[in-house]
């Protein structure tokens, strides 16, 4: 992760808004914007954990780490056979 996202997810955190972030960091308000939707575009996106299919989750809800129930199923399944 380049060092400017992580100062811009510490001022995203602390509440600031994209002008206050853009001044900060020195950069403009539409690098502000377009980090912003990379930043939730890459938080949205995982794995599968079983089959390794990629899978996008929904803002606002918990990150998936299955693509479907039959792969969370096979996946504690072969857990618990070892
Ligand atoms: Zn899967």
């Amino acid at each position: 992760m380049k060092r400017v996202d992580e100062q811009f997810i510490k001022l995203r955190q602390a509440g600031h808004g994209y002008k206050r972030i853009a001044r900060t960091l020195n950069i403009s308000i539409d690098d502000v914007k377009r980090t912003c939707s990379e930043l939730d575009a890459a938080r949205l996106s995982g794995q599968c954990k079983q089959c390794h299919t990629s899978i996008t989750s929904i803002k606002g809800k918990k990150r998936k780490q299955f693509c479907s129930d039959r792969c969370r199923w096979d996946y504690w399944n072969s857990f618990n056979k070892s």
